[in-house]
């Protein structure tokens, strides 16, 4: 089975309040997702960057198993750019700065031998752009997207259209009180449920995520990591073992999906360990597997309680 995502290709500068910073380096939502779901399976890219996209950059990413023959250089664009810094609590965070630059333009073509993509996955992008990924795939088995402030903010009308047209939707506590007007994540999520997808997961950053399905709900707590450098693509690499597990299993069951968002968290777990794609080019699937057992380890509670 084979998973397709679109999302941003990013230039990011990040700041951590320990006085930490990481200027300009490889980020985007697509690029954690792409790159964490690679352990996973097959992954076809469709992005594009501009002309002043590092060549650096693609060395970096050419370390993860990812087709990227829908990978556009656009001559006479430039590359989306993200400035942020986190607050104290490593959780929240503030944009100081957006360029959207060539993610306000059109998605670029969808190579042919990504048609049989059964699996989609719509990273933090202009809806714009998730549309017209969405438009070219009715058959698809499974397609999630995932979203962001800025676009509930400046989209919602478009992005309350793809919410009719999806099966599953990710997004954070924040962002599901945004969308939503509810503080109470549960009936965040059930606001959500109510606009079309069958199943949705409200992320809360250390406190876990929880599951909101036709058939089922779910919790999981968050993996305990003693030290976190950088929470940037945490939700990305999220989304991305649970789609790479999902697409592997070829099964979208709830208990399947429980599942893979137990794969989900321990990959975010690795992410935050490093700036940018770092600590996920050190790693391969046995020491995420291992990790998973951990924390498996941790989740049993043992019977009659
Ligand atoms: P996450 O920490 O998982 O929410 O994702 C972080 C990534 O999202 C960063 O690498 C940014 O480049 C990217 N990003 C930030 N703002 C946006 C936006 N409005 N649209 C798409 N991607 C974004």
């Amino acid at each position: 089975m084979s998973l397709i995502v679109t999302g941003s290709v990013g230039i990011d500068t990040v700041e951590t309040p320990d006085g930490q910073r990481a200027d300009d380096v490889l980020g985007g939502s697509s690029i954690y997702f792409a790159a964490g779901a690679s352990f996973f399976t097959k992954v076809r890219l469709v992005a594009a960057v501009g002309e002043d996209f590092p060549e650096h950059f693609q060395e970096q990413f050419q370390q993860f198993d990812v087709c990227t023959d829908g990978l556009e250089q656009r001559e006479g664009s430039k590359t989306f750019r993200w400035h942020g810094r986190y607050h104290e609590n490593m959780n929240d965070r503030d944009t100081l700065a957006v360029e959207l630059n060539v993610l306000g333009e059109a998605l670029p073509p969808v190579p042919d031998h990504y048609r049989d993509s059964k699996y989609v996955f719509l990273a933090n992008t202009h809806p714009a752009g998730q549309m017209a990924l969405l438009d070219q795939f009715p058959e698809a088995k499974l397609v999630v997207a995932d979203t962001m402030d800025l676009w509930i903010e400046t989209e919602k009308d478009l992005l309350t259209e793809l919410l009719g047209k999806i099966d599953g939707f990710v997004l954070n506590d924040a962002e599901a009180k945004q969308l939503t007007g509810e503080s109470n994540v549960v009936r965040a999520a059930d606001k959500v449920l109510a606009m079309g997808p069958t199943f949705v997961i409200v992320k809360k950053g250390e406190h876990g995520a929880i599951l909101r399905h036709k058939d089922g709900t779910g919790v999981l707590p968050a993996f305990p990591a003693h030290e976190v450098v950088d929470p940037t693509g945490a939700g990305d690499s999220f989304a991305s073992g649970m789609m790479g597990y999902l697409t592997a299993a070829d099964d979208i069951s709830v208990a399947s999906i429980k599942r893979a968002m137990a794969y989900g968290t321990v990959v975010a777990s690795y992410t935050i360990e490093k700036f940018s794609t770092h600590r996920l080019s050190e790693i391969d699937r046995e020491q995420i597997d291992a990790r998973l057992e951990t924390f498996g380890s941790h989740l049993d509670i043992g019977a009659g309680i």
